[in-house]
């Protein structure tokens, strides 16, 4: 090795607190390897029998379960493929060169020959070890994040943040399932903003987004915790009532009609008021989503033919 070879070795975690002139010697089955950019290191499938320390360069790691994506990056001073020396497995990762990079490739026989000489080796080799399982818990942990926020993104609506009607077509038949096996009556509700149009013709969509946000706000606030909300379609919700009778659907519709009529919205100091037609259909016994929403849905129908602003309930 040479002594520039010799001073980037010993500068490597792997060497760190050691006396380094006393174990030079156990590395002459050591030798330098010079990778391209774009050169494979290690690969999953291929058996591996080197730690390599990096002297220059970086490596790029892919997980293999996701070699598409960079997992880490690895500069001088630290090293790859601790993991198959230890378990005796192919490697967990592919390594790849991301720039031309020299690395000195240190066979598994005399790492543990290493480890036997210097307590110092061993305990920086396991607190390598260490950093790595950090490392692959924090991608874990994160990625875990990451898809319970796209989970949560799927299923609910970005302008108003409630549930939107994909979440309705999972949740609503497995509460009407619970509702049929307890005998409980409940009851369905459709909603729609009534001459909704007038209010992007008259004020301009970004209004009429500032209008359905505050909709949804009240009608979240004032029903019960376990009334499921959803934002059914462009300016329609939907409202499934479990264990409700009809009389108490009726008049927790009519207490909603009542207060968003007399609400006055906002949307930078422009204020206007709009009014809701509401459908009311009720569940008892069995039948499908379809046909409850269906239900709900003429007697919206007869709301708005009968002049809006009024609730109707499925005959
Ligand atoms: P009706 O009383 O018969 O319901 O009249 P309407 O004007 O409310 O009904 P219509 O179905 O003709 O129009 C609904 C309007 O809702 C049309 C569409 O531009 C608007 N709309 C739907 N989704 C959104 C939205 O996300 N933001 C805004 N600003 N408007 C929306
Ligand atoms: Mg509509
Ligand atoms: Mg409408």
């Amino acid at each position: 090795m040479n002594k520039q070879d010799r001073a980037l070795t010993e500068q490597n975690l792997l060497f760190r607190g050691v006396d380094f002139s006393s174990i030079e010697y156990m590395l002459e089955h050591s030798s330098v390897r010079k990778l391209k950019t774009g050169e494979k290191l290690l690969q999953p499938e291929l058996t591996n029998e080197f730690l390599y320390l990096i002297l220059e360069g970086e490596l790029c790691v892919h997980l293999a379960a996701h070699r598409t994506v960079e997992h880490a990056s690895l500069v001088a001073g630290e090293c790859t493929g601790e993991i198959s020396l230890v378990d005796g497995k192919k490697p967990s990762a592919l390594v790849v060169a991301a720039k031309p990079t020299r690395v000195l490739a240190v066979p598994h026989d005399t790492v543990w020959s290493l480890v036997d000489q210097s307590h110092d080796v061993a305990r920086n080799l396991l607190s390598i070890i260490a950093g790595r399982m950090r490392n692959d818990n924090s991608a874990l942990i994160s990625s875990h994040n990451q898809r319970a926020q796209y989970e949560h993104q799927a299923t609910v609506d970005a302008l108003t943040g409630v549930h939107n009607r994909r979440w309705m077509n999972d949740a609503f038949p497995r509460v009407l399932h619970r509702c049929t096996l307890n005998g409980e009556h409940s009851a369905v509700m459709v909603i729609d903003i009534d001459h909704f149009k007038r209010v992007n013709d008259s004020y301009g969509h970004l209004v009429g987004d500032v209008a359905l946000k505050s909709l949804a706000n009240i009608m979240q606030l004032n029903l019960r915790p376990h009334d499921l909300l959803v934002r059914y379609g462009g300016e329609e919700f939907a409202i499934l009532l479990p264990d409700t009778l009809l009389d108490e659907a009726m008049s927790i519709a009519e207490r909603l009609r009542v207060m968003v009529a007399a609400n006055e919205m906002d949307s930078n100091g422009l204020t206007f008021k709009i009014t809701l037609s509401i459908g009311i259909a009720p569940i008892a016994g069995k039948g499908s989503l379809e046909e409850f929403l269906g239900a709900a849905d003429r007697a919206l129908y007869r709301a708005k033919e009968n002049g809006r602003n009024r609730v109707e309930v499925a005959v």
